[in-house]
């Protein structure tokens, strides 16, 4: 990481009018930066040698070209999509974040530059609006999109079920998106545990409670046992990074059930596993597995409101992940020594300018 020189952009970059220049308050940073900087995952822009990192952004606008909807005005808060469309039918519809390409376009991730500046430029299409109540928390969009889209996938897929009515989740993971995914479930009314390696109390087994949701520890209890006290799982929602956690998932998960599976896993582990097992239960269960990755624009306007639900049922939870600022641009290095080594962080995020 370093800090680069790079021209103001002007709205006028957008062709058709349809520029919107954002001011940069906010932008969180997770695991995909770490492996970025680690040079394990992603790429510059074509023509550049370096790539400007960030893509959980949160704005203001400062000028719109003459096309733009009001709603996008300036003043507005604001946060940008990852994903840019590339050139496949879904891409093509705006599900980019479906595409069939190889080869796929993510601001501050691959290929195009991100949020960790001053300003940013893009087409109004991929900048959704925020209310100024969510101004505190709107950092945390880009992420909470993440688990709506998983969710969401959960469901659209269980109406193969007719009458499908879930009544109980997992969350695997106690981090940024298991903690957002536990809300998402919560605000839906299923009962959620949320399965993690350390032992409670701790913050985010604090937070898991809030919610009216279980912590379980995983030094306390196997994903299976606890399956048997707390399921029988209409929802898995695998969010830990561990791929081995899969399989003891697929186990878990009871019949009719859905699987979702939202870690990106860069690494190559392998294990053995209990195949006959699973696939019989999958078979005689009629279960679902599905990956899931990013978000469209639907996510994004799906999470605005989720987080105003969370605001006004939970008031100040989403607050609390906000556990780690980092003030300023040049604090970078901070920046990525707290994301890396900060015990008991959920969101470390770099303040950029003042609100
Ligand atoms: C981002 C997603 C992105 C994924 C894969 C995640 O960290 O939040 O928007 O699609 O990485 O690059
Ligand atoms: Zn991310």
């Amino acid at each position: 990481m370093h800090l680069e020189e790079v021209p103001e952009p002007g709205v006028d970059e957008i062709p058709g009018g349809r520029g919107v220049k954002v001011q940069v308050l906010r932008v969180g940073v997770d695991g995909t930066d770490k492996e970025i900087n680690a040079a394990e995952y992603g790429d510059a822009p074509p023509g550049d040698d370096y790539l400007i990192t960030g893509h959980e952004s949160f704005g203001r606008v400062v000028e719109v070209g003459p096309n733009v909807p009001s709603s996008l005005a300036p003043g507005t808060y604001v946060v940008a999509l990852v994903r840019r469309p590339g050139s496949s039918i879904y891409d093509q519809i705006r599900l980019q974040d479906f595409t069939t390409d190889d080869v796929y376009y993510e601001r501050g991730i691959n290929l195009r530059h991100g949020y960790l500046t001053e300003f940013y430029v893009d087409d109004h299409e991929f900048i959704v609006p925020l209310p100024d109540s969510l101004r505190e928390v709107g950092v945390l969009l880009e992420p909470t999109t993440v688990a709506e889209k998983g969710v969401n996938q959960a469901y659209e897929i269980q109406r193969r079920l007719k009458v499908w009515r879930p009544e109980r989740a997992c969350v695997t993971g106690a981090g940024t998106i298991g903690l957002l995914v536990t809300l998402a479930l919560r605000l839906r009314g299923l009962e959620v545990v949320c399965y993690s390696r350390r032992k409670g109390p701790y913050r985010n087994s604090d937070l898991v409670e809030e919610l009216g949701a279980t912590y379980v520890s995983s030094e306390e209890a196997t994903l299976e046992e606890a399956a048997e006290r707390h399921g029988p799982f209409d929802i898995v929602f695998e969010a830990t990074g561990f791929s081995p956690l899969v399989f003891e998932a697929a186990g878990a998960l009871g019949k009719n059930g859905v699987l979702v599976l939202s870690s990106v896993t860069g690494g190559s582990r392998t294990i053995e596993i209990d195949a006959d097992r699973i696939n019989q239960g999958f078979v005689l269960g009629n279960k679902v597995m599905v990956g899931t990755v990013n978000a469209n624009r639907e996510y994004f306007e799906l999470g605005v409101r989720d987080m105003a639900q969370a605001e006004a049922e939970y008031p100040g939870w989403l607050g609390r992940l906000l556990t780690h600022p980092v003030r300023g641009l040049e604090s970078f290095r901070q920046l990525f020594e707290t994301l890396t080594t900060a015990k008991g962080a959920i969101k470390v995020f770099c303040q950029v300018a003042d609100h």
